[in-house]
């Protein structure tokens, strides 16, 4: 009831929900206080959480912020759903985000955009924006959104929150709707780092349902967060704290590093030397998996249906009117990507920087356990701002999009405001599987 009646006084300003599942929250707490009579030990026992609107909710409108899903009803839950409600938890609603998760700053949403509770001229930064203002703005104890490019990442240091992209298999994707399958990976926006390690605890591990899914257990990430840390030595790439990065991130970062220095680690300059080819790299991969992925959206097996004169002129309606700017724009350029004769050029050399990309990485973590960077080049822009000049939008996840290219653990921490009031994070990149470290070394600085 008390974060129910915030959304009711503060949503109308920020719109962080698409839709608010009232009833059925106040059912699950009913059950939850009934379990906690019996005596019941749950890990998430009443907590109330959101859930990004791309994640499948049984019998709860799942929309991707997207026309052509407007009105889908899932009949099934995602598996992290289903583990989120086995562990106790109350599902408030479904979060806001760029149609399909495409894009930076939640204004590609097909319904409305969202606001930054720090400033409501700015953005809540995307795609996962709607969870990331529901965390700050205390409308919900944490919640999950999914991280292509940057989407928990980026918003996470917009809005002043934790925000952690697992390791590419930690966490099942099944029934999360597909962008770009081989970057996709859901994780958890919260506003503490042991709420992430709890969270990821709930929602990690195997899962038969999806083949990329890794299938050994998971660590207890909540008494590793205690364990005490060797000396660590942490690189700061210098290709990352270059040009086109702001003076107030630099500053807010660099007093995280001399705090750093103070608890004992070790810090040293490392470099990634493709660093400047991931987002031209990105720009490929991802728009060629999500031409196939969006290929589904035919208005034959589900969705928005549009009549037309025959099958052809009913696909192109339905796609059309279905699909927003950006959605199409992704669809377009990753179909010229693929198609016959352009592939070697395109799709194949992107695939190679990829593996330069992820090799860097390997390079670096055979000098130093983790990696440290800015989240963002700038901190929160305005509403309107990017808008009209997609890459302008593309580029404010340069620092988070090879992590995805290389599979490995991020995690956005607060470190500080700007002069503006404005939240910086930090990044903290780790080795596949290095959870537990990374998730460590960013509950000391909290
Ligand atoms: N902003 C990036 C894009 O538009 C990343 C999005 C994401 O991580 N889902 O593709």
């Amino acid at each position: 009831e008390y974060y129910l009646s915030r959304i009711e006084k503060l949503d109308p300003q920020i719109k962080a929900y698409l839709t608010v599942t009232r009833e059925e929250a106040l059912a699950q707490a009913q059950a939850a206080d009934e379990k906690l009579a019996r005596g019941e030990e749950l890990p998430l026992l009443g907590v109330p959480l959101s859930v990004k609107d791309n994640i499948c909710t049984k019998g709860i409108r799942t929309t991707c912020a997207s026309r052509i899903l407007e009105n889908f009803v899932p009949p099934y839950d995602a598996t992290v759903v289903e583990r989120l409600k086995e562990a106790g938890a109350v599902i408030l609603g479904k979060t806001n985000l760029d149609e399909f998760a495409m894009g930076s700053s939640t204004e590609n949403s097909a319904f409305f955009p969202t606001r930054n509770p720090w400033d409501l001229e700015r953005v809540p930064g995307g795609s996962s924006g709607g969870s990331a203002a529901a965390v700050a703005a205390e409308l919900c104890a944490g919640s999950l959104g999914s991280d292509t490019g940057g989407s928990i990442r980026q918003p996470a240091a917009f809005c002043g929150v934790v925000g952690l992209k697992p390791t590419y298999g930690r966490v099942s994707r099944y029934g999360l709707v597909a962008f770009a399958s081989s970057l996709d990976q859901i994780g958890p926006l919260t506003r503490t780092v042991s709420d992430a390690a709890l969270l990821l605890q709930i929602i990690g591990g195997p899962d038969s349902r999806d083949s990329t899914c890794y299938p050994e257990a998971q660590p207890d990430y909540l008494s590793e967060l205690e364990k005490p840390l060797p000396r660590l030595k942490l690189g700061l790439p210098k290709e990352y704290f270059g040009e086109g990065l702001s003076d107030e991130i630099r500053i807010k970062l660099e007093e995280s590093f001399r705090e750093l220095e103070k608890l004992g680690f070790e810090l040293r300059e490392v470099s990634l030397p493709h660093t400047e080819y991931a987002v031209a790299a990105y720009y490929i991969i991802a728009p060629a998996e999500a031409s196939s992925n969006l290929a589904r959206y035919d208005g034959v097996k589900y969705g928005l249906r549009l009549e037309g004169r025959d099958l052809l002129d009913m696909y192109k309606k339905t796609r059309s009117q279905g699909f927003g700017a950006e959605v199409k724009r992704r669809i377009m350029i990753g179909t010229y990507a693929l198609s016959a004769g352009y592939y070697d050029a395109y799709y194949r050399k992107a695939s190679q920087v990829r593996t330069l990309i992820a090799r860097d990485f390997e390079e670096a973590f055979k000098e130093v356990d983790l990696i440290l960077t800015p989240v963002t080049p700038t901190s929160a822009f305005r509403l309107g701002e990017k808008t009209q000049d997609p890459l302008q939008m593309y580029l404010s996840d340069i620092f988070t999009i090879p992590v995805n290219l290389a599979g490995l653990v991020g995690l956005s921490l607060p470190v500080g405001l700007t002069s503006e009031n404005l939240p910086v994070g930090l990044q903290i990149i780790g080795p596949h599987f290095s959870e537990p470290l990374v998730l460590n070394l960013a509950h000391r600085l909290e």
